[in-house]
């Protein structure tokens, strides 16, 4: 995980926005490969294991565990038929800087994304398990809500294994106001307080309001 990231953060019990306390152990350059989360409101804390920040578990005990199943929405094996320069076009991205949320297999279009546009940095929820690090990328696993605080993000990006409410309505909680969420399916719930701009070809594309 950036370093950088950690003011963005949140933890996922449903209590207030507080800043998370982080206790590096080692690092690489600019990303923390290992060290501790801890809320300074419910008290719990979150290992970083080799990179990833894992929120899902209820403590040291599940570190290092694989994201958790989404057990209403398995999978697609279907490769992304969406090309990178389609999906910079539909979140509406020009100009570096800032945060891009990639949800489940969308994790997938980061080095894509990363190679058309410098200066952005991608955040991977629950991505696929053969999926590493990167300087450009951080990957955290945490259980139906995305781990961040609110408008923190200029896109966000919806795999077809994700296309639950929770997750969609998270997509919408953490985009900042009049930024685009592109969801990997057509017959989606929307959530409410995001704008419906374009279905078609496998994708939605939502803007909030
Ligand atoms: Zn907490």
């Amino acid at each position: 995980m950036h370093i950088e990231l950690t003011e963005m953060l949140r933890c996922p019990e449903p209590h207030g926005e507080a800043f998370l306390v982080m206790s590096t152990g080692e690092m690489l350059g600019r990303m923390v490969r290992s060290g501790i989360l801890g809320c300074p409101i419910c008290r719990r804390e979150f290992p970083i294991v080799k990179g990833i920040v894992n929120f899902a578990g209820s403590g040291m005990r599940d570190a290092g565990c694989e994201p958790p199943a989404d057990a209403t929405h398995p999978a697609s094996r279907i490769p992304h038929p969406v090309d990178s320069e389609t999906l910079q076009a539909l979140l509406d991205l020009s100009g570096p800087g800032g945060y891009v949320v990639l949800v489940g297999s969308a994790a997938r279009h980061a080095v894509g994304l990363a190679g058309l546009m410098g200066g952005i940095h991608f955040i991977g929820i629950n991505a696929p398990p053969d999926l590493d690090e990167l300087p450009v990328l951080s990957l955290l696993v945490c259980r139906g809500m995305i781990p961040l605080r609110q408008t923190v993000a200029r896109g966000v990006v919806v795999g077809s294994d994700r296309l639950g409410s929770d997750w969609l309505s998270e997509a919408r909680r953490i985009v900042l106001p009049g930024r685009r969420v592109v969801v990997e399916g057509e017959d989606v719930p929307v959530p409410v307080g995001l704008t419906r701009l374009a279905v078609g070809e496998g994708l939605f594309v939502g803007e909030r309001r």
